[in-house]
């Protein structure tokens, strides 16, 4: 069985398509015993993973995966073992939830002048009540057959330049360490290898993410091939950042990428998860000391 952590997962809070309850129950049988839920922008499913993961033999750890304007582009930062209560937190997400609602018109509006109809109210139908991204567009304009998968969605329609592209208003870095620091939370670079940085770029973002309280970087990630992981082992070390490993699994309409299966950490990566007050007690169960 795989006791490795998985700590960047999503639900259907944002744009998975489990519900939290399965989601957990899926992790528990994928031999997952250390889950971090991260939804985009939002702590809502929290509650209902912490919930099916008290009747398991898995520790759900509290999680999100905040929107960042960096250096005009868009980064992604995890909040790991943050407290979902926090004001100021949630005073944050806000914001970006209500970015969101407004962006998801505008695409829709975009959309329509491209000649593409009812978009907006199609990805609405999908996100079922939660937030509604890009993915949820994606996957309506794939059911529309206006392309053959989600990735060529994105190709041809929603990123920089596509006709139903809207820029990021997303927060600023510090804004985002700010919230995860004042929620009690370790914050963790999300899935470096897909940002379009040169070397420098990168320890550039280290750097300041760094000195505003960040503590880890994503070494492990379903979108890290091994060669992304040597380097961003290496970039961990040189930068003084703990590693982190999650799929960021959004559900089995993914066949390529499943919860849990990552590999090992490099040799001398220091787990962001070494210092939680969690003991792996045995073969099976986990014990969680106060
Ligand atoms: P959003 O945060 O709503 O702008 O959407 C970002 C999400 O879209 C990511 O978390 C992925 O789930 C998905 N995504 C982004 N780029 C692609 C792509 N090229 N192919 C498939 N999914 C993508
Ligand atoms: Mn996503
Ligand atoms: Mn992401
Ligand atoms: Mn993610």
């Amino acid at each position: 069985m795989n006791r490795l952590p998985d700590l960047h997962t999503h639900s259907t809070a944002s744009d998975g398509t489990l519900t939290p309850s399965q989601l957990v129950t899926r992790a528990q049988a994928m031999g997952v015993r250390l889950l971090a839920l991260t939804d985009h922008d939002t702590t809502d499913g929290l509650a209902e993973a912490q919930a099916a993961a008290f009747e398991l033999e898995l520790i759900l750890i509290p999680g999100v995966e905040i929107s960042v304007t960096w250096s005009g582009m868009t980064v992604h930062v995890l909040g790991l073992r943050i407290d979902p209560a926090n004001p100021e937190l949630q005073q944050g997400l806000a914001r970006l939830l209500a970015f969101r609602a407004w962006r998801a018109e505008e695409i829709g509006r975009r959309l329509a002048q491209h000649g593409i109809e009812g978009a907006y109210e199609g990805a609405r139908a999908l996100a079922q009540g939660h937030l509604v991204g890009r993915t949820h567009f994606a996957r309506f304009l794939v059911s529309c057959g206006l392309a053959p998968d989600v990735r060529g969605v994105f190709g041809h329609f929603l990123t920089r330049g596509k006709p139903g592209y809207v820029p990021g208003d997303w927060a600023s870095l510090e804004e985002a360490l700010g919230w995860i620091c004042a929620a009690g939370g370790d914050a963790v670079i999300a899935h470096p290898g897909r940002y379009p940085l040169t070397a420098h770029q990168l320890a550039r973002l280290c750097g300041e993410f760094r000195e505003l309280g960040g503590r880890g970087i994503e070494v492990l990630s379903g979108s890290h091939d091994r060669s992304a992981v040597l380097r961003m082992a290496q970039v961990a070390r040189a930068q003084g950042l703990s590693a982190s490993g999650g799929s960021d699994y959004h559900g089995p309409d993914q066949p390529w990428l499943e919860l849990g299966r990552l590999p090992p950490l490099p040799p001398g990566c220091v787990p962001i998860w070494g210092d939680w007050p969690i003991q792996v007690a045995g073969e099976h169960s986990c014990a969680c000391t106060p």
